[in-house]
């Protein structure tokens, strides 16, 4: 069946921006379903890395001759791509970070000085561990309490729950966009006006939603956003921090160092404007300059092109799987995105994997980083297919077949 043709979307001509995916594994075509870890990279990311150390490498922000100039405009235009992209209002609202995990810990080592005893601090059951641990840590710095939202037997959250355990200890409140274990969309709009009515700040985890849907921090008035570039098509190694102004003055710098500096003496330092203030030492220029090239890419698809596209593919997957017997997937909320977890009746999700890597099928297996969600399921973890933009129906066979024969060998 060849549902491809159906789809007004040219997933043929997108697939040749993608190197990687001509490669073979284990002597098949690599079918690369792993996007929930990491996406690959289109030759006009790969291009814009090596344009770079070819062309204008230079230390950025501080210096007079040509290159830094040149490099000091193209990273600055990268913050500006993001802004739009998430919809900021300022750029000096989007801070460069190594990505979601150092944004998080921004944040959260911020909120050390911002909490009492006794304050709380709300996550959600389906968090990824970046998510909890640095809440854990804030908390046993400040004394404040964690509580946690729990979902439900689909993998959604329950907002009821939600909304009992808002109050006017509540300082803060952590929620992913879209969880990476599930696919999970959450609410985070009514999450954060929920929030707001109790004067507690929100920080969302946009790791898997920048990718596969449109972002407004203005509309959904988040007060943090965070996300990687890696998992946006662009490089590892880097990724933004986006904070409302206000909040953004009100926490102190996370690292000191050059850059996050106005004037220093011995006896006293005063930091920097927004951005620099959060930016100490020399930054990621290139990777930088690449997720800008990124997002420039999947602009020119268009967001609403690729949520579109990759509903399908879910769609597509789902039913397949489904028609296997004694599989059952988790999470299986209305409201997903491309994530497909499953498990086979009585088969360790290590082994599918294993037998699917050597069929060329590249998934992910284990916990996810979101080990609350499998004690949750009391399941040791999941087989996890995560969709791109860039996969096929055709693939989705291939993975179908390849779970139908683990099931033969396994079981
Ligand atoms: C990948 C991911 C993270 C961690 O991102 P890093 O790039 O490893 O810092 C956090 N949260 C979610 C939901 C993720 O998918």
């Amino acid at each position: 069946m060849n549902q491809t043709a159906k789809i007004p979307f040219d997933v043929t001509a997108i697939r040749k921006d993608f190197p990687i995916l001509k490669r073979e594994v284990n002597g098949y075509p690599l079918v690369y379903f792993d996007n929930a870890a990491t996406s690959q990279k289109p030759q006009v990311v790969i291009d814009s890395i090596v344009d770079y150390y070819s062309n204008y490498n230079a230390n950025i922000h501080r210096g007079v001759h040509a290159l830094s100039q040149e490099a000091t405009d193209a990273y600055e235009a990268a913050r500006k791509k993001i802004q739009k992209y998430i919809g900021a209002e300022k750029q000096h609202e989007v801070i460069f970070t190594s990505g979601t995990t150092h944004s998080i810990n921004i944040v959260a080592n911020g909120f050390s000085n911002l909490l009492q005893e006794g304050d709380e601090i709300v996550v959600s059951a389906m968090e990824h561990h970046s998510n909890i641990v640095p809440w854990q840590m804030l908390c046993q710095r400040t004394g404040a309490v964690l509580k946690v939202i729990p979902m439900n037997e689909e993998g959604a959250l329950q907002m009821q729950q939600y909304k009992s355990l808002l109050n006017s200890k509540t300082k803060l409140v952590f929620v992913n966009h879209i969880s990476n274990a599930l696919g999970t969309i959450n609410p985070v709009k009514e999450i954060i006006a929920l929030a707001h009515q109790h004067g507690a700040a929100v920080l969302i985890d946009g790791a898997q939603a920048c990718a596969h849907q449109q972002v407004d921090v203005q509309d959904l008035d988040a007060d943090f956003y965070v996300s990687s570039a890696h998992k946006m098509c662009g490089p590892t190694g880097i990724g933004f921090l986006y904070g409302k102004e206000s909040w953004l003055n009100k926490l102190p710098p996370y690292q000191g160092g050059g850059e996050m500096i106005k004037e220093v003496s011995f006896e006293k330092t005063t930091y920097a404007e927004l951005p620099h203030k959060f930016e100490a030492g020399t930054p990621n220029v290139s990777g930088g300059i690449a997720f800008g090239i990124a997002i420039d890419y999947l602009n020119s698809i268009g967001l609403e092109a690729i949520a579109a596209y990759e509903q399908q593919l879910l769609e597509y997957a789902t039913k397949q799987l489904l028609e296997i017997p004694g599989l059952r997937i988790y999470g299986t909320s209305a409201d997903k995105t491309s994530v497909i977890s499953f498990n086979l009746e009585g088969v360790h999700p290590y082994d599918v994997g294993t037998i699917l890597d050597k069929l060329g099928i590249a998934v992910r297996t284990g916990h996810h980083c979101a080990q609350p969600i499998m004690d949750f399921y009391q399941i040791p973890g999941t087989v996890r297919a995560s969709f791109s933009f860039y996969n096929t129906t055709e693939e989705i066979d291939r993975l179908v077949a390849g779970v139908k024969r683990a099931q033969q060998m396994l079981s």
